[in-house]
């Protein structure tokens, strides 16, 4: 066994922390702030290739795992960016996977080198009111008229929808009432964002608000066959593909917040000096950053093991549930206690812990809840019976 970082790994981190260096704290404060997505950030990281990392040669890309996919998010939420700065990049990077593998030729080469270096932005539409973590109960449907779809319907929580000229949208064509399995008659379209037959509206959220996530209706919006990804009603299952992946990506981001906000507090309470001592020679104060700490690195081995054992082509459900677990709790630990350390000016939007504190948060809850992935665990890992 070898946990030394390789020398390729070591040089994607210092080389993605550079750039990240350029784009300080108070970029993200104002863009959080004033709710404007980091244009000239996600043009960098365009400009640098680190939004193709992980997209095939063949397409423009540089044929990375998703060791080195992990290694890059992590660094930029770890920089400070946190998830305004990964929310930006995170689905270009990865989310394309299902037309990766599924696509047609002419699908891949007219969609996927504009996405890699970034001229397209792209969205996933999957989440919806009436169906939430029920993925199967999604309702909105896609009619065949000859060589198009019409898509009608609504979703709910549609990142970068506003900026993004094409989603990757998950739809009934069968209704779930006639299907033999439940997971069966959804289809995979990489449709174009367009109005009039698009309507999309922002939600006013807790976070991460440089980077905005909608509500989109479809009112019969057309959509060509070829741009349909791979076969009718098995959108489903192409969208298995890429969920480890999704799991590892979000658990590294988790894990940059993570030592962000651990760097922070390590520094206040290193400077901060209350009652003629600094607050850091307070056991109260030490503990739970040593604590956090020990949750962070602990997360970080699952995430890599997840990780290369993807890149590998083995099993790797149990570690990317459980990485993402993993990884969620301890960022999560590790703002609130970076918060704590700062006292009343954790809660001061000037020290940043509160900003890294609200997207943390997020990560409990999506792009899966830390109950279903618990379900997973349950019923995958321990063979308990499903309880749902
Ligand atoms: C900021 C943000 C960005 C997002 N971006 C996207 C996006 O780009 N594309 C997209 O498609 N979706 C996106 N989502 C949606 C996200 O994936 C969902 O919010 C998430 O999957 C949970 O679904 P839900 O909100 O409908 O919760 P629900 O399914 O309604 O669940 C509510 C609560 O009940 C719990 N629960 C439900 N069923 C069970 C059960 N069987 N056992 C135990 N607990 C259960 C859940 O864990 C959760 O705590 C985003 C969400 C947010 C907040």
């Amino acid at each position: 066994m070898n946990f030394e970082e390789s020398e390729e790994h070591r040089l994607i981190r210092e080389s993605v922390r550079k750039l990240c260096s350029d784009f300080p704290d108070e970029y993200w404060e104002r863009h959080d702030r004033e709710g404007v997505f980091p244009d000239r950030f996600f043009h960098n990281m365009a400009a640098a290739g680190w939004i193709g990392i992980a997209m095939p040669e063949q397409y423009g890309g540089a044929g990375r795992g998703i060791q080195e996919a992990a290694i890059v998010l992590e660094e930029v939420a770890a920089s400070g960016a946190a998830m305004n700065g990964a929310s930006s990049i995170h689905l270009s990077i990865f989310g394309m996977h299902p037309i990766v593998k599924h696509g047609s030729a002419a699908m891949c080469q007219k969609y996927l080198p504009d996405v890699a270096t970034g001229k397209l932005h792209v969205a996933f539409g999957v989440t919806e009111p009436n169906a939430g973590s029920d993925t199967t109960s999604i309702e909105t449907f896609a009619r065949r008229e000859g060589d198009h779809y019409l898509v009608k319907g609504r979703k709910i929580w549609t990142t970068k929808a506003l900026e993004s000229g094409r989603v990757l949208l998950l739809v009934r064509t069968t209704a779930k009432a006639q299907v033999k399995r439940k997971t069966d008659g959804m289809t995979l379209l990489f449709a174009k964002l367009q109005e009039p037959e698009v309507h999309i509206s922002p939600i006013a959220k807790l976070g991460r608000n440089a980077v905005r996530t909608c509500e989109v209706v479809y009112d019969d919006l057309p959509v060509a066959v070829a741009d349909r990804v791979g076969e009718e009603g098995e959108g489903f299952r192409y969208l298995l593909d890429g969920l480890n992946a999704e799991r590892i990506l979000i658990a590294a981001e988790s894990l940059g917040i993570g030592r962000a906000a651990l760097r922070r507090a390590v520094n206040y309470a290193n400077e901060r000096v209350v009652f003629d001592r600094p607050i850091g020679k307070n056991q109260g104060i030490a503990f739970p950053l040593a604590e956090a700490r020990t949750r962070l690195d602990a997360a970080e081995l699952m995430i890599r093991k997840a990780a290369w054992l993807l890149d590998t082509n083995q099993p790797c459900g149990a570690e990317a549930n459980m990485a993402k677990w993993l990884a969620a709790e301890a960022g999560f630990f590790a703002a609130d206690c970076a918060l704590q350390t700062h006292g009343g000016f954790g809660y001061a939007r000037e020290f940043h812990v509160e900003r890294y504190w609200r997207e943390a948060r997020l990560m409990k809850l999506a792009p899966i809840s830390q109950e279903m992935i618990l379900n997973y665990v349950a019923e995958h890992v321990l063979g308990l019976p499903r309880s749902y």
